[in-house]
């Protein structure tokens, strides 16, 4: 095309003819192929033969967000249900710097010595440190990281609690029909991920520090009363002392508290996980524990109640996605919050106003 720059009464000013643009991607460059899914059975077939890159793989799926990854997820947790169930699953909590990654390291090297496998997963969903870094995890437990009947797997990243920590619950039945046979749920203890954890959990052991003589105060009431146990870590060279004095005081705390569903008295312990001090103690307590739920038939009824709770609780996520992640309703809520805000509609005529239009038309 000529340019009109050229033309005389531009004058001084020329342009020169440009050229067509080249396509953007060089078409010598082949495509690359995107890898195609495996299907449900081939998964299912390499988790029950215990193969760990298979279960990373369906793990990846289970949390991912792509309906089509979904549907295959589901598939193979469904298949894999019959072969779960037998293991121990024990939650570990306790605030950031309390020792839970060296002391996952050295509890889990104790059980693996025991025979078996383990698996550590985790439930973070505010966590900068686990954005879907598993590196970062692996550093965090050195020694387990490197032994071959570990898998370590960071908490799933982004979403609701909810979200997390059914993603969570779908991990631990994967590991398990994958012959993993003690799963230990990580969760930062200062936040709700507790409670999603102890849902989900035969055990639930919470990590404390002894230190300035306050212990009690700082910690809520409501995760003491969840713990089976309670574990005061670094008990080592000045600290020792210090520990003692704080295990005597939670000991005396705990018997304020209401006896426990399960009958179990919850004990407690100190140790150190980086010495590697009183480290069999702790397994001992859990052991002891485990027997005494299997006798008393609290350990069955405890997985069921949980079953239970877990079928409740992703429908609700289920419902709440279904209502929130719609193209119109996200529209429509943005419109009405405004004239909420802006005192031009009432918070319930605007919610009914939204909840019709979801239930009068199936969106
Ligand atoms: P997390 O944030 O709960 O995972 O805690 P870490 O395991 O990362 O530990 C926090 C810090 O406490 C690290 O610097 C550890 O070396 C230290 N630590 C952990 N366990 C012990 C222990 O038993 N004794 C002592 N003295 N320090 C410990």
């Amino acid at each position: 095309m000529e340019h009109i720059e050229n033309d005389d009464q531009f004058g001084g000013l020329t342009v020169n003819k440009g050229v067509s643009q080249p396509p953007v991607v060089n078409p010598y460059l082949k495509r690359r192929k995107r890898k195609a899914l495996p299907s449900a059975g081939e998964l299912v077939e390499g988790i029950l033969k215990g193969d760990i890159t298979t279960l990373a793989r369906a793990v990846t799926l289970v949390e991912s967000l792509s309906p089509d990854h979904q549907a295959i997820a589901q598939e193979v947790i469904e298949k894999c249900l019959p072969h779960s169930g037998k293991s121990r699953r024990i939650g570990i909590t306790g605030v950031p710097g309390a020792g839970k990654s060296t002391s996952i390291d050295v509890f889990g090297l104790h059980v693996l010595k025991g025979g078996g496998k383990l698996a550590v997963l985790a439930i973070d969903p505010s966590s900068e440190r686990t954005k879907g870094s598993i590196l970062g995890d692996k550093t965090r437990m050195e020694k387990l990281s490197v032994h071959p009947d570990a898998f370590i797997r960071p908490s799933p990243s982004a979403g609701s609690l909810g979200g997390v920590a059914r993603k969570t619950r779908e991990t631990i039945v994967l590991c398990e029909a994958a012959g993993f046979n003690n799963i230990f749920v990580e969760t930062v203890g200062v936040g709700q991920s507790e409670t999603a954890v102890h849902s989900m959990v035969d055990f639930f052991l919470l990590i404390q520090l002894a230190g300035t003589g306050d212990e009690l105060q700082g910690i809520k009431r409501g995760i003491m009363e969840m713990a089976d146990g309670i574990v005061i870590n670094k008990a080592d060279g000045d600290n020792i002392q210090r520990a003692q004095l704080a295990q005597a005081q939670f000991r005396s705390a705990l018997h304020l508290f209401p006896p426990t569903e399960s009958g179990w008295s919850p004990e407690v312990l100190t140790y150190s996980g980086y010495f590697e001090l009183g480290i069999p103690e702790v397994w001992d307590m859990i052991d002891r524990y485990f027997a005494f739920v299997d006798a008393n038939g609290y350990f069955e009824r405890k997985r069921s109640q949980q079953a239970r709770y877990w079928m409740y609780e992703t429908i609700d996520e289920q419902l709440r996605a279904h209502f929130y992640n719609n193209p119109e309703i996200e529209q429509m809520l943005a419109a009405k919050e405004i004239r909420v805000l802006n005192n031009q509609q009432s918070s319930f005529t605007a919610a009914r106003d939204i909840l019709d239009r979801y239930f009068n038309r199936s969106l």
